[in-house]
C-alpha cells in the first residue's frame, strides 16, 4: 500500500514552433506501455565523433506530448480529489525547469507563457484542451460536492492560494501580505493571516487563481521566459458545513523553476540566496517525500519552510502524494531534463534507477 502513497509520473511537452526554428531536436522518447521515458543525450566522443548516449528511466506513468491535462488528471490526479473526499490528505506537485510545461499544466494553456498576465476567465474556460489541473480539480470537487448536497451531507470547499519565498509565505489572494507560520504543542503548523476563500463557482475560483498567480514573484531568464522564483500552493479545504472543521484537504503546488536551485554562480548576490533556499526547500522535499513512500515514522519536514507548511502532506496514515515531472525535450535542455528525472527517480522508495548509459550509438 505504500508505494501508491506517492506516484511520479513524468509529462513531456511538445517541441515548440522557435525551438524547432533554432535547430533543436527532440531527444526525449516515450517508450509505448507508457511507464518507461529515455532521453538522448547528445555526446562528443572522446575520438570527436559524435555519439548519443542514451538514459532510461522508470515511473510510475509516462504521459506524451500528445496526452492532455485532462488524461493526466484522469489517471493521477483524480484520484487525489477522491482521496480527499475520503478524508485524506492529498498533494499534487509540478517540478522542472522553467519552460518546461508547469504552468501550463497547472493553470492551463491561457496562462501557460505568460505569467505575468492576468488571463481572462473566458479563456480559461474554452474547453477542454485549454484547461489546468486547478480548473479540472475544482469542476470535480464542486460536482461531488452537489451529489453529496443531494444526499444530504453538507460539506464545502473553501480556497486559500500562497507563494513560499526565500523562507517567507505570502498570501497571494491578499497582494502578497506576508503570514505567520506556527507550530502548536502537538505538532500542528498552522499557517497565519491567510485568507481563505469560499468561491461561489468554478469560474469565480478561475478568476481568482489566474489574478493571484500574476503577482508571483518572477523573474527573467536569459531565453526570456518567465522563470518562478517561488512555489505557489493552492490549497482546497473541504469543511463541515456545520462546525466548519477541516474534512479532508488537497495542496496544488507548483514548484520554483528547478534551475533556479542550480546555477546561481554568475548571479546577482540575491538571486544567489533565492537560489540557495530554492536548492533547500527541493532537496528537503525529496526526503519528506522518500520517507512518506518508504513509511517512516520520521519526517524532516522542519527542514524548510515549504515543507513545514506542507507538513500534513507527508504524515498520517492518509497522506497521499503525486509528484508530475515536468520535461521539454529539446536538444538544449538535455541537462535539465536529466537533471529534472533523477530527482524524480530519487522520490519512490522502489526506484530501480537507472539513470545511467544503456545503449550508445553514432
Ligand atoms: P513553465 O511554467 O514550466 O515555465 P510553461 O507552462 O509556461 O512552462 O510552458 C512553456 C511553453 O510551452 C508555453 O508556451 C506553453 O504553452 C507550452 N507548453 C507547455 N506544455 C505544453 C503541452 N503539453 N502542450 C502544448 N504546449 C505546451
Amino acid at each position: 500500500a505504500n508505494a501508491q502513497r506517492i506516484r511520479v509520473v513524468v509529462r513531456k511537452r511538445p517541441l515548440l514552433a522557435h525551438e524547432r526554428s533554432n535547430a533543436d531536436y527532440d531527444t526525449v522518447t516515450c517508450a509505448p506501455g507508457g511507464r518507461r521515458i529515455v532521453v538522448h543525450e547528445p555526446k562528443t566522443r572522446v575520438d570527436l565523433q559524435k555519439a548519443m548516449e542514451s538514459h532510461a528511466f522508470d515511473v510510475d506513468d509516462v504521459f506524451s506530448e500528445e496526452a492532455s491535462t485532462q488524461e493526466l488528471y484522469e489517471r493521477t490526479v483524480g484520484a487525489l480529489v477522491a482521496a480527499m473526499f475520503d478524508g485524506c490528505s492529498a498533494t499534487c506537485f509540478t517540478y522542472g525547469q522553467t519552460g518546461s510545461g508547469k504552468t501550463y499544466t497547472m493553470l492551463g494553456k491561457g496562462a501557460a507563457g505568460a505569467v505575468a498576465d492576468a488571463i481572462a476567465p473566458s479563456r480559461a474556460l474554452d474547453g477542454p484542451d485549454d484547461a489546468g489541473l486547478y480548473h479540472l480539480a475544482v469542476r470535480d470537487c464542486f460536482e461531488q460536492l452537489e451529489l453529496l448536497r443531494r444526499e444530504g451531507v453538507a460539506l464545502f470547499l473553501a480556497v486559500s492560494f500562497f507563494e513560499v519565498y526565500c523562507g517567507g509565505v505570502h498570501d497571494l489572494l491578499r497582494n502578497r501580505s506576508t503570514c505567520r507560520v506556527l507550530e502548536d504543542a502537538q505538532g500542528e503548523v498552522q499557517v497565519r493571516d491567510l485568507a481563505e476563500v469560499v468561491p461561489d463557482s468554478l469560474t469565480h475560483l478561475l478568476e481568482l487563481t489566474s489574478a493571484a498567480n500574476a503577482i508571483r514573484c518572477v523573474g527573467t531568464t536569459s531565453a526570456n521566459e518567465h522563470s518562478s522564483r517561488s512555489h505557489a500552493v493552492l490549497q482546497l479545504t473541504l469543511r463541515l458545513a456545520e462546525s466548519g472543521d477541516s474534512y479532508g484537504r488537497f495542496s496544488l503546488v507548483d514548484l520554483a523553476g528547478s534551475e533556479r536551485a542550480a546555477d546561481c554562480a554568475d548571479a546577482k548576490r540575491t538571486t544567489r540566496n533565492e537560489g540557495a533556499e530554492i536548492n533547500k526547500s527541493l532537496l528537503c522535499l525529496k526526503e519528506c517525500i522518500r520517507a512518506l513512500g518508504a513509511g517512516q515514522a520520521y519526517t524532516p519536514f522542519r527542514g524548510s519552510k515549504l515543507t513545514q507548511v506542507l507538513r500534513d502532506a507527508f504524515t498520517g496514515e492518509s497522506a497521499r502524494s503525486v509528484m508530475i515531472a515536468n520535461v521539454s525535450p529539446g536538444s538544449s535542455s538535455v541537462e535539465h531534463t536529466l537533471n529534472t528525472l533523477r530527482y524524480a527517480m530519487r522520490l519512490s522508495a522502489h526506484s530501480a534507477a537507472d539513470g545511467g548509459a544503456s545503449s550508445a550509438s553514432s
